[in-house]
């Protein structure tokens, strides 16, 4: 009741307004010099012009803005290749520790090996010393030990000399095995401290991939923050996304009338779908979803697989052959694979790829592993499937059975 009455009271003002306005400009027809000075146009005057400044300084601003976001999408592409960067040194440096691993373990096979070998040679050293001293031929450890002078003990020797000889190669052999044990210690004490630094280097690059990723997420939700600022940055990304999906039907459709004109199949595998990760845990469907976090789509055109994390498999969910494998600000890393007449599925926000453009893959074959690349704010598959060249919903609802669609799948509370 209040605000009506303070409506009413508004308008009875402009209203007044306007007829005091009305008659002041009949006065001023009449009177021109008293109702109009130089000094009020000057004033009006100067005042557009600091509209005009204001105007200018707020496109300013906005032209930053935009500056600023497309910043961040061009930060966000250069830190997902930063990841990518980061995740190739892990691999090559767990290369390295399966390599000492395996290194580690010859080395101490073959030092045992060695071990045995010294063992059985001193073995034998021993025998040839108890069988000359069995069979009276000499017992030159007697001799020399019964040596009275240095004199005595060189005259000895030579005595010996023939069955030293005789012996020596026994010796070089135990000396050389000896010799060989300490050389693989060495090497295995080398491999040991090595792989050991490799392990804390593979520490090191691991959280600096979670800090990468951590930084790369926060870029994507300070785009999404808020949500006037970045809606341009958004559409944009989503009409990248438009771009990319038709152009990938169109590949498809190419790729299909090439095939009919060789005389090939063009359909792949008529039957159904398989998931594409091992996650059933849902949480964005094809159609109409409330941009969770003002992220993504307001009318989404794919399926969002979460609880999958960063290393998860990702399977050809059917047959065909790969059109697209590339990156993309809005999609990441996304693989396309064709799969027939008007039938292709996308994968996108993959961490890596793992199948090249050409590629024919069965479905179950790895593609690639799961991510957080492009317009995405933590690790999910975004799964699109089209058929008759639409884009349909790949998950069996229940209410109507679909042969061959996904089943057996929980839904998020936001999906
Ligand atoms: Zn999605």
């Amino acid at each position: 009741m209040k605000k009506k009455a303070g409506k009413r009271l508004h308008h009875l003002c402009r209203s007044l307004f306007a007829a005091a306005l009305v008659l002041a400009l009949a006065g001023a027809d009449l009177l021109p010099a008293a109702a109009v000075t130089w000094a009020d146009v000057n004033e009006l005057k100067d005042e557009a012009n600091s509209l005009d400044a204001e105007k200018k300084e707020l496109e300013a601003q906005l032209d930053a803005l935009a500056d600023d976001k497309s910043q961040a999408v061009a930060r966000k592409e250069l830190l997902d290749q930063q990841i990518a960067n980061t995740e190739a040194q892990i691999a090559n440096v767990q290369a390295q520790i399966d390599e000492y691993a395996a290194l580690i373990t010859q080395t101490e096979q073959e030092l045992t090996e060695a071990e045995e070998q010294e063992a059985a040679q001193y073995e034998l050293f021993c025998d040839r010393v108890r069988e000359m001293e069995k069979q009276g031929e000499v017992s030159y450890w007697a001799v020399l030990f019964r040596a009275t002078s240095f004199t005595d003990l060189l005259g000895r020797m030579d005595a010996v000399n023939e069955v030293m000889k005789y012996d020596q190669g026994v010796i070089d052999d135990l000396k050389a095995l000896q010799a060989e044990i300490e050389e693989k210690k060495a090497t295995l004490e080398t491999s040991k401290t090595e792989s050991e630094a490799a392990r804390s280097e593979l520490e090191s690059k691991k959280s600096e991939l979670d800090s990468q990723r951590s930084e790369a997420n926060a870029v994507i939700q300070e785009l999404t923050a808020n949500e006037n600022e970045t809606e341009a940055v958004l559409a944009d990304l989503e009409a990248e996304q438009d771009a990319l999906w038709a152009e990938a039907q169109r590949l498809s459709d190419q790729l299909v009338a090439e095939q009919a004109a060789n005389g090939q199949s063009t359909e792949s595998n008529p039957g159904g779908y398989i998931w594409p990760v091992d996650s059933r845990y849902i949480t964005s469907t094809v159609g109409g979803r409330a941009s969770p976090g003002g992220i993504g789509s307001t009318n989404h055109k794919g399926t969002d697989i979460g609880r999958v994390g960063y290393t998860s498999p990702i399977y050809a969910s059917k047959s065909g052959t790969v059109i697209v494998s590339q990156y993309s600000s809005s999609y990441g890393n996304y693989v396309v694979i064709s799969h027939g007449s008007g039938n292709t599925t996308l994968y996108a926000h993959m961490s890596s790829r793992k199948v090249s453009v050409g590629e024919y893959v069965n479905q179950g074959d790895v593609i690639g592993i799961t991510g957080s690349t492009g317009n995405s704010t933590g690790p999910h598959l975004h799964f699109e499937v089209t058929e008759n060249g639409v884009r349909v919903n790949p998950l069996n609802d229940g209410a109507e059975p679909k042969m061959g669609y996904l089943t057996g799948y929980t839904l998020s509370k936001s999906a």
